[in-house]
């Protein structure tokens, strides 16, 4: 059976400067790496059982019945420095279905070749990044986190030439809500091409907030998601490690895992990426950092004002808003973590004082808070006596609360994609072993089960195999 998806191709419609039609380049010899049924099935695609044909498709050597590939260009501030044109450099959109719940998603090819918006680079990407986004974007999804999927991955049978050397290409297929950027909203308002970001805003609009009225709404409603997004993201101890406004989904969606990873020993100013010297994409500077990314995003919308003075008061005091309402959703996802469930302003400083002496203790950030519910936290603490004193207070505050251990267990994940179980099964992937990948995959699934036989992807990494830096794999 050939395989089949139903497309429904709406960016393709939008006018011809918003993208530019490509086909992928095809490959030596692709070959499936990893085939995600459950989501193929969710997004109604039938056919799934031909491997073969799958590799082709998924790798670009075969353009499937309805696809529209291209590559969408966008703008974005990278690192704080804007770029007024980046774009898909190494993607390409296939074109859009609508799953099973009505939700339309895109389907795009990630390390398909070259486009106009490669720039220097090669326009590919290698198995490990590949592999890396298939398997964190696909946790935090089980973790309940708004995310971009993996659907395939792919090797092309073809060398990449990184820093490295060379290193096995292969090819990533993503879905995701939509792949509008707070940078696509730049590309257009930077050129001052108001019939584009109009057209742009309409497009938005209809696809994703149907129930909006106006820029200024519109502005309301993704702060809303990002913030909402972002305390999530600290509420499991990851760090994107690129917050470029082109890396922004209007959707409210995590996308682009270059370096994102989770840490280990809580310390808040944790950095992983190789090339964030300064620390900009920090773990708790990420709160920060996106509100300056959605004044960015303020910016952009203003030219669609009849009225840019009034246009611009009202949606700064929407940006300016923005800290209290992460904190807000910070207070909510970190109280679910100590079993309240519906704080109040004063748990604030409780959670704080538990995060101050899990950073001076070297706890680790998983194993702490899951361990309030299941036993022995005061043993991820070099001084134990230093969980002690709080958790009097704690014990306290938890005689207010019906089902504190119900609301533990469902806000506090056993297992996360550890970095150096995620390094780990790169290497044995690239040597041929998909046997931990598959692991991997699997038990994380299941992030909020205690599984006996994953005892060792609980435990923080000996000091022998701790990450010190991840790469955004370009
Ligand atoms: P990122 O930091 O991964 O979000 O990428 C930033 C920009 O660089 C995007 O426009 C990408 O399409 C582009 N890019 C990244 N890697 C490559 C590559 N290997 N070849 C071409 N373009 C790339
Ligand atoms: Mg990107």
């Amino acid at each position: 059976m050939t395989l089949v998806l139903s497309f429904d191709n709406s960016y393709a419609q939008l006018p011809p400067r918003f993208y530019t039609r490509q086909s992928a380049v095809p490959v030596r010899a692709p070959r499936l790496v990893a085939w995600n049924a459950g989501l193929a099935e969710a997004l109604g695609i039938e056919g799934g059982e031909d491997t073969g044909a799958l590799a082709r498709i998924f790798a670009g050597n075969e353009v499937p019945e309805g696809a529209t590939p291209l590559a969408q260009v966008y703008a974005g501030h990278q690192f704080g420095g804007f770029s007024p044109q980046l774009g898909d450099g190494r993607a390409l959109l296939l074109g859009e279905v609508v799953d099973s719940n009505g939700q339309r998603r895109d389907i795009q090819l990630k390390g398909s070749g070259p486009t106009p918006y490669s720039r220097m680079g090669d326009g590919r990407a290698w198995l490990g990044p590949v592999l890396r986004e298939y398997v964190v974007s696909e946790a935090m999804h089980a973790l309940g986190i708004p995310t971009t999927r993996a659907l395939a991955a792919v090797e092309t049978g073809e060398p990449v030439y990184r820093e490295a050397g060379s290193l096995p290409g292969a090819v990533l297929t993503r879905v995701a809500s939509s792949h509008i950027r707070v940078g696509t909203f730049q590309y257009f308002a930077a050129r001052r091409d108001l019939e584009g970001l109009r057209a742009l805003y309409d497009y938005t609009v209809t696809r994703h907030y149907p129930q909006i009225e106006g820029p200024a709404h519109l502005l309301a409603e993704v702060i809303r998601r990002q913030a909402r997004l972002v305390a999530r993201w600290l509420s499991v101890g990851v760090i994107h490690g690129v917050m470029n406004t082109d890396n922004t989904a209007i959707s409210g969606e995590t996308i682009d895992y270059g370096p994102c990873a989770f840490m280990d020993t809580y310390h808040p100013q944790t950095v992983y990426s190789s090339i964030d010297a300064h620390g900009r994409y920090a773990y708790d500077n990420q709160a920060h950092v996106i509100v300056w990314n959605m004044a960015q995003f303020a910016t952009a919308l203003v030219p669609l004002m009849p009225d840019q003075d009034a246009a611009i008061e009202e949606f700064t005091a929407l940006v300016h808003a923005m800290p209290d309402r992460i904190e807000a959703e910070w207070r909510r996802a970190f109280a679910a973590k100590i079993g309240i469930a519906e704080p109040g302003p004063e748990d604030g400083a409780l959670i704080a004082d538990l995060l101050a002496r899990m950073a001076e203790g070297q706890a680790d950030f998983t194993n702490t808070f899951r361990a309030l519910v299941t036993g022995g936290a005061r043993d991820q603490f070099l001084d134990p006596a230093a969980f002690d004193v709080w958790e009097a207070g704690w014990r306290a505050r938890l005689a207010q609360e019906r089902e504190p251990e119900a609301v533990m267990r469902a806000a506090n994940p056993s297992v996360i994609p550890r970095n150096h179980r995620v390094e780990q099964m790169i290497e044995a992937a690239v040597a041929g072993d998909l046997a931990p990948f598959e692991r991997l995959m699997d038990v994380l699934s299941a992030p909020f089960e205690d599984r006996p036989d994953a005892a060792d992807l609980r435990r923080p990494p000996a000091a022998s195999e701790i990450v010190r830096a991840t790469f955004c794999g370009t």
